[in-house]
C-alpha cells in the first residue's frame, strides 16, 4: 500500500509493534514522526530516517504539541497511529486504584487526545488507527484492569468514526492477540506459554510485522471505504 507523500505519527514507535509499524510506513514512502515516552526511541527513529518527539500520550498538552510538530515538519498530517500502551496482570480481587488509573490515562486519555488533536489537523481527510487487544473482546484471567481500557479503545474508535466520517477521516482499530514484543514477553509470560500455542488456530504467537501489515492497510487509501471497524489480528484465537 503506497504511502508516498503521507505524513504519519506513530505513538509508542520505539518498541515492538510500534517499531514495526514505523519501519513499514517508511518502506511505503511515508514521513514519520515517532512519539515515545522512552528516550531510547530517539536513536532508533534517527536510524529509520524519522523525526522523534518525546511524548507522554497520557498528557493531552503533549499530544497537542506532538500533532502540531507533525504539521510544522511535514506541512500536514494524514495518518495517526495510537499504539502506545502499557501492561500488567492482576486478578480483579487485587485491583489497584493507582494501576487502574495508569491504564485509563495511557489507553483512554491517550487515545482520546490522539484522535482529537490529530483530527484537528486533518483538513483534507485522513486515517486514524488505534491499537486495542484481544482482551477487549473476551475474558482472560488477570487482565481485567488492562482489558477494560482496551475495550474503551474500540468504543472510542466507533464514536470517532461517526463524528469524523463527514470530514473524510476514517477511524479504525486493530486488536492484536499475543505478539512477540517486550510487553507480552515481560508482562504475560504465563499467557504466552500456557495459551497462545494451544488456542490460536495457527498454533503460534504473532510477529510485530504481522500486526504492522494490518495497520498499514487500515492507514492507506486502499482501505478508503473502511471505517469504524475493529480487526482482530490474533491467529484466530478469538474464533477458535
Ligand atoms: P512494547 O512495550 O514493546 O512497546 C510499547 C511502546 O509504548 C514502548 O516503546 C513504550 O515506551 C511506549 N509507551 C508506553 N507508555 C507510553 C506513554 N505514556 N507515552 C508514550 N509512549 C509510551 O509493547 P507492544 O507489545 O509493542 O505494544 C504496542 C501496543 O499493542 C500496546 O497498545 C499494547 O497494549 C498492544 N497490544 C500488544 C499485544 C502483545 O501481545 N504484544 C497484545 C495486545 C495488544
Amino acid at each position: 500500500f503506497d504511502l508516498t507523500g503521507k505524513a504519519a505519527i506513530v505513538t509508542g514507535g520505539g518498541s515492538g509493534i510500534g517499531a514495526a509499524i514505523v519501519q513499514r510506513f517508511r518502506a511505503a514512502g511515508a514521513q514519520v514522526l515517532v512519539a515515545d515516552i522512552s528516550p531510547r526511541a530517539e536513536a532508533l527513529a534517527e536510524q529509520w530516517g524519522c523525526a522523534f518527539r518525546r511524548t507522554d500520550v497520557g498528557n493531552p498538552a503533549e499530544m497537542a504539541a506532538l500533532c502540531e510538530e507533525a504539521v510544522t515538519r511535514f506541512g500536514g498530517l494524514d495518518i495517526m497511529v495510537n499504539n502506545a500502551g502499557i501492561a500488567a496482570a492482576a486478578p480483579l480481587a487485587d485491583a489497584d486504584e493507582a494501576r487502574s488509573q495508569r491504564f485509563w490515562r495511557v489507553h483512554i486519555l491517550g487515545v482520546q487526545a490522539g484522535i482529537r488533536h490529530a483530527a484537528a489537523h486533518m483538513t483534507a481527510g485522513g486515517a486514524i488507527v488505534n491499537i486495542s487487544s484481544i482482551t477487549a473482546v473476551r475474558g482472560f484471567l488477570q487482565w481485567g484492569e488492562y482489558a477494560a481500557t482496551k475495550a474503551g479503545i474500540i468504543s472510542l474508535t466507533q464514536t470517532a468514526a461517526v463524528e469524523y466520517g463527514p470530514r473524510g477521516i476514517r477511524v479504525n482499530c486493530i486488536a492484536p492477540g499475543i505478539i512477540d514484543t517486550p510487553l507480552a514477553m515481560d508482562e504475560a509470560p504465563d499467557m504466552v506459554a500456557r495459551n497462545a500455542n494451544v488456542f490460536t488456530l495457527l498454533g503460534r504467537i504473532g510477529r510485530p510485522e504481522e500486526l504492522a501489515a494490518a495497520v498499514h492497510f487500515m492507514a492507506s487509501d486502499d482501505a478508503s471505504y473502511v471505517t469504524g471497524q475493529t480487526l482482530l489480528v490474533d491467529g484466530g484465537w478469538s474464533t477458535g
